[in-house]
């Protein structure tokens, strides 16, 4: 096993743990020890050959003899003991929102309810509300909860897809004989989510597809085989998952293999979107083709199309990047005569900063000089501190003395680090009245202000709005910090009327973050969208927790694309100077 399926099993542990209601210091001490296994700066192979792990904060020795056993023999005893004495439908019902270990397991005593599906039963027969400590709100969260479950059922994380799409892919690659090979569907378009992965490939002539059938089927990942024949094999995977309860995750996958003159339309069919696809063979037809995922083909037999590009020259039109292709005006703008042109998107790497990180100093595992120098490393010009503030206690938020000793250990580093500047932001609390969590003089001493909500949020949607739109009009605020709160799979958007809260960044001039962790992608692409059409300047943060984290940019500037957005929409591709001057102007405005 590796570092994240070790965190996964050692999660696992803790949870059922909890589900059995066992002691609490050694269910943290198992969480702990998945979090810094994740956040691991060395392979765990090194550290373990040379008896380093030991000395990882955050593993004991009781820990560290699971993490080898796991290691070595990709068991361990006392999972398979705690997984045959806890009913497996627990686990399912702690991907509830806001249910947690203790609720669970008071349903499962009271009620003897050990499935989702009878629990949904038990709600609406209104059997949950009269259980002690719960009522009729709790109940009616519990029905929605299962509602949203259900939508993104069999729904896995963006980077674990393309992580199980990649080795795929590299397999497929390794055998002699492979020509083309690409992966389509969602993962190509960049949707948050996937439900399954999607790989066409072409063969050299005389290359018998048998084999390339064999070694797909029996990647190591694979449980189950649901169909083979000689142009398509379908498998189901099985991946860690460190979004999901149980560590791991299946989704499917499907290879296809095409003649080489079909690549092309294979290629774009797979990559939907389908109702982008519909529009297409509309357009095929009304210039007298057909379309289909084998060719364009006229009334003399199929046109030549090499590549992707080729095919929408066809029909009119500029190659619309997949991103785009979810029928949102694409078609029209990339028309060659008469279209109003598709955006020049953002380009992959095109950041050279970043705003909203944390340190050791509040919930980070990274010290505010590693954090820095990951950064350098990944090609950034400059690093922006933004740790919680004083009221977030659980994430250890810094009181205003803290935050000075900070801006001075800021100074110290920009005099010695060299490549990297770091700017001195917060990531600042929005209270629950709409205030800011520090006092205007402190707030004026930063370069700049993520404002984010991270408590109360289950307020009515009225009174949520009210709350943020009273924060974005508070001078210090540059930014507002994932605008929605959403979780990917995990937690829905707190209620709040997003367009109310863009009017108010229009009009006070406040950024709005695309938070790049793959867990979130908040704001989603249909509102950057809206908020980039409205003039409003957006920003993509990591909210990167370890050193490890600051490449999730990937995943945000992929939401920008979605989202229509070009470099200069985005305020990070912005290089340090002017960044800087606009910051201080910003400051010089409001004061
Ligand atoms: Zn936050
Ligand atoms: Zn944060």
């Amino acid at each position: 096993m590796d570092a994240n399926e070790i965190a996964a099993a050692l999660s696992e542990i803790a949870t059922l743990l909890e589900l059995r209601g066992e002691n609490v210091f050694k269910i943290n001490a198992h969480r702990k020890a998945a979090r810094a296994l994740e956040t691991l700066t060395q392979p765990l192979d090194h550290l373990i050959a040379d008896g380093s792990l030991a000395r990882v904060d955050g593993i004991g020795k009781a820990l560290l003899a699971k993490i080898e056993t796991l290691h070595k023999a990709n068991r361990l005893q006392e999972l398979e003991d705690l997984r045959a004495q806890v009913p497996p439908g627990l686990l399912d019902m702690l991907r509830l929102p806001g249910i947690g270990p203790k609720k669970v397991k008071l349903i499962y005593e009271e009620l003897a309810i050990e499935s989702l599906a009878a629990l949904k039963e038990a709600c609406e027969s209104g059997r949950i509300a009269v259980v002690k400590g719960f009522g009729a709100k709790t109940q009616t969260n519990i029905l929605e909860g299962i509602a949203f479950l259900k939508e993104g059922e069999g729904r896995v994380h963006r980077p674990v897809a393309l992580e199980a799409a990649g080795e795929l892919i590299q397999l497929l690659r390794n055998i002699k004989g492979v020509e083309r090979i690409e992966q389509a569907g969602s993962l190509r378009r960049a949707r948050e989510t996937v439900k399954d992965i999607d790989i066409v490939a072409t063969l050299k002539s005389g290359v018998d597809p048998e084999d390339v059938m064999d070694a797909f089927v029996a990647h190591p990942k694979v449980v189950h085989v649901s169909g083979r024949g000689q142009t398509k094999a379908s498998v189901v995977l099985e991946v860690a998952d460190s979004g999901s309860m149980t560590g791991r995750s299946r989704l499917g996958a499907d290879l296809r293999l095409v003649p080489p003159e079909s690549f092309a339309c294979a290629l774009a069919y797979f990559t939907g979107s389908k109702e982008h696809n519909v529009r297409m063979r509309g357009l095929a037809i009304e210039h007298g083709y057909k379309l289909n995922e084998y060719a364009l083909t006229g009334p003399k037999g199929p046109l030549d199309c090499p590549t992707e590009e080729s095919i929408y020259r066809h029909l009119g039109l500029h190659w619309v990047p997949p991103e785009l292709r979810e029928m949102t005006g694409e078609i029209e703008a990339a028309k060659l005569e008469g279209g109003k042109g598709l955006p020049k998107l953002i380009p992959m790497g095109s950041l050279r900063g970043i705003f909203h990180n944390h340190t050791t100093a509040s919930d980070g595992s990274a010290t505010l000089e590693e954090m820095a120098i990951a950064s350098r490393e990944n090609g950034l010009e400059y690093f922006g501190v933004g740790d919680h503030s004083q009221s977030l206690g659980v994430a250890n938020g810094l009181k205003p003395k803290r935050v000075r000793e900070q801006w001075a250990e800021i100074d110290r580093l920009n005099e010695t680090l060299s490549g990297i500047h770091i700017l001195k932001g917060s990531e600042v609390d929005i209270l629950e009245d709409g205030s800011l969590d520090y006092d205007d003089e402190l707030l004026a001493g930063f370069d700049y202000v993520v404002a984010s909500v991270h408590m109360h949020m289950n307020m009515p949607r009225e009174e949520m709005t009210a709350r943020i739109c009273k924060a974005l009009s508070h001078p210090a605020v540059t930014m507002l910090g994932h605008p929605t709160g959403r979780l990917l799979l995990r937690r829905n958007a707190y209620a709040v009327d997003l367009d109310k809260v863009l009017e108010a960044a229009a009009k006070h001039g406040v950024m709005i973050e695309i938070n790049a962790n793959p867990w979130r992608l908040d704001l989603d692409w249909v509102h950057v969208r809206r908020a980039r059409d409205m003039g409003i300047l957006l920003v993509i943060n990591p909210d990167a927790h370890a050193t490890t984290e600051v490449t999730n940019i990937r995943f945000g500037v992929e939401v920008a694309r979605r989202g229509w957005c070009e470099a200069k929409d985005v305020f990070n591709t912005r290089g340090l100077d002017e960044v800087k001057s606009f910051l201080n102007s910003r400051k010089a405005m409001t004061r």
